[in-house]
């Protein structure tokens, strides 16, 4: 079963990349953010409460996050494998995974998680942002993303190394050249 956590800025690519990586290895692609967005436009109770974070560029609180990931990680079709994309982003995310997340099929230890680290310099970043548009990509909202990806997210990269499950991949390339990287990365032949 195939384990994969995409980290990376906003703007670093994750999000194209998830996707096709997740086509490749015929497993679901799963974002946080796509699902929130969703809840938002849904004006579910969860897209109500997730709001007024998700628009000030802050992270919605682990409590709406982690139920969320858990529900959609107990559907039928990630039983074969995952790509999750913008989740963990703390470190108390990424305890929750090794504890609640691995080992659904039984075997005794992660070892099938990969993480993959998508670097991209700073000023790529906003360029990359401010062209795409999104409701929160606005100058302010994309500031205050990537200092919470510095405070908060950034620290999960050692968390990874130190666990021998980290790749780290140029993300300053064109989309196929780091998808042709990701993909021996990920799956070496
Ligand atoms: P980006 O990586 O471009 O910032 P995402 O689409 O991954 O965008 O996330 C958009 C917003 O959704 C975040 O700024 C945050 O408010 C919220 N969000 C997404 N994933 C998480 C998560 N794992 N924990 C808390 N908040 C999250």
């Amino acid at each position: 079963m195939q384990q994969v956590i995409f980290l990376g800025p906003p703007g670093s690519g994750k999000g194209t990349q998830a996707a096709r990586i997740a086509e490749i290895l015929q497993i679901p692609h799963i974002s946080t953010g796509d699902i929130l967005r969703a809840n938002v436009s849904r004006e579910t109770p969860l897209g109500q409460q997730a709001k007024t974070y998700m628009d000030r560029g802050d992270l919605v609180p682990d409590q709406l996050v982690l139920d969320m990931v858990e529900e959609r990680l107990k559907e039928p079709d990630a039983q074969k494998g995952w790509i999750l994309d913008g989740f963990p982003r703390t470190v108390s995310q990424a305890e929750f995974v090794e504890e609640k997340l691995l080992d659904s099929d039984g075997s005794s230890s992660g070892g099938e998680l990969q993480a993959i680290n998508l670097d991209v310099p700073d000023d790529v970043l906003v360029e990359r942002l401010l062209a795409r548009g999104r409701q929160d990509d606005n100058e302010e909202t994309i500031r205050r993303r990537l200092q919470v990806y510095r405070e908060q997210t950034a620290p999960l990269i050692e968390f990874y190394s130190d666990r021998g499950q980290l790749h780290d991949v140029d993300g300053d390339r064109s989309m196929d050249e780091v998808t042709a990287c990701l993909k021996k990365a990920i799956a070496p032949e």
